[in-house]
């Protein structure tokens, strides 16, 4: 037969010693590449990693560009429409 008790002891032994020490999960972020835990102050988010550091290189370079090209898009679209409402 089960024993219930027993069961529920182990369970709330169990749970007890995950929040042992307070919150059982520190505060703590995670590389945006790898998702490693890396500390909060880490900044930017990434671990020590050099792939890590590299490819969060690359990545920023391409969202710089994203931005500039969609600036020229931008740009493209709004000026013939804001000449043709204002007439010029
Ligand atoms: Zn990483």
């Amino acid at each position: 037969m089960v024993d219930a008790k027993k069961i529920k002891d182990k369970v709330m032994k169990a749970v007890s010693q995950n929040y042992r020490g307070g919150s059982s999960i520190p505060e703590h972020r995670h590389c945006r590449i790898c998702n490693t835990v890396v500390s909060i102050k880490a900044d930017p988010r990434l671990c020590k990693d050099e792939e890590c550091i590299a490819k969060h290189g690359k990545g920023e370079k391409n969202e710089r560009m994203m931005r500039i090209m969609m600036f020229v898009f931008l740009g493209l679209f709004a000026l013939p429409l804001l000449l043709k409402v204002f007439g010029i």
